[in-house]
């Protein structure tokens, strides 16, 4: 689920794990910008935390999206070629089957800094919901280069997201938050429909996005994950069970998976940075 339980404590873990080795004292850090002042703590800088401060003017960050889908584009020939291969470790037999990508949507393909920077905590789905409605979508950089060549190629291009359907008043689409979906992702230069995008809590689908994974793995040969959460390659790595999920992880566990799943980081499997929210937030 796209949330925000983080708040000002967590957020400042993500800042101290993202940016340890190049500041580690507040005085290290430039100044913001003019207009992003406010609060300015005892170093006299603002008091904007680090993570949203890096995803918002970093050029680093922008320069790890556009580096991790350049490296995915370039490994896209060598996985249709292959046609023994799938990037979802329980898919088998799926040689005959048309190739497709599964992203992830928010930090994946739609940036949700501003929001992330602008809302009152804590963090609800419907905030976001109503936030994606009056905003045009900021894409991240490198995803519609990426979607174009493998749309070129022949590869289908699925997009497994948590954002959640919830019923909106006086609306009688049982899921309105797809048709924001779609039009976000519009907005960022990638068409789709609602055949390629699957949210959370539809068609007995929860936040685990395993199930919807497989659900993709019934009709395509799945070549690439690609996401900003752990859970979008890794299932049950929640610190609750979500079924199908039988029990919470635990930092161990996730941990444990890096191993696990070795084969697959950089190799079928594309992680994006997000220091701002998501599963790991709940481990404190
Ligand atoms: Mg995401």
């Amino acid at each position: 689920m796209i949330k925000n339980k983080a708040g000002a404590p967590l957020l400042a873990i993500a800042s101290s794990l993202l940016l340890a080795a190049c500041a580690t004292h507040n005085a290290s850090v430039e100044p913001l910008a003019a207009g992003t002042s406010g609060n300015a703590d005892e170093s006299g800088r603002p008091g904007m935390d680090l993570g949203l401060f890096w995803v918002k003017h970093g050029a680093e960050y922008r320069a790890l999206t556009r580096q991790t889908y350049k490296t995915a584009t370039r490994a896209l020939p060598g996985f249709i070629a292959d046609k023994s291969w799938s990037a979802l470790p329980e898919q088998q037999d799926a040689a005959d089957l048309p190739p497709a990508v599964i992203l992830d949507v928010d930090e994946t393909v739609v940036s949700n800094i501003d929001f992330q920077m602008s809302f009152e905590p804590p963090f609800e789905n419907w905030k976001l919901d109503e936030f994606s409605r009056n905003n045009p979508a900021t894409p991240i950089d490198g995803v519609k280069d990426f979607v174009a060549a493998a749309r070129a190629l022949g590869v289908e291009v699925f997009f497994v997201t948590n954002r959640p359907c919830e019923p909106r008043a006086g609306d009688p689409d049982p899921c309105p938050q797809r048709r924001t979906t779609i039009d976000d992702i519009a907005e960022t230069g990638i068409a789709t429909d609602a055949e390629h995008v699957f949210l959370s809590e539809e068609r007995g689908w929860t936040r685990e996005k395993l199930t919807r994974r497989l659900h993709v793995a019934k009709t395509h040969r799945i070549l690439m994950l690609i996401g900003d959460d752990y859970g979008d390659f890794v299932p049950c790595v929640r610190d609750k069970a979500v079924a199908p999920c039988t029990r919470a992880a635990t930092r161990e566990s996730r941990v444990a998976a890096l191993d696990e799943f070795d084969e697959y980081w950089g190799n079928g499997w594309y992680i994006l940075p997000n220091p701002m929210h998501g599963s790991w937030t709940a481990f404190d």
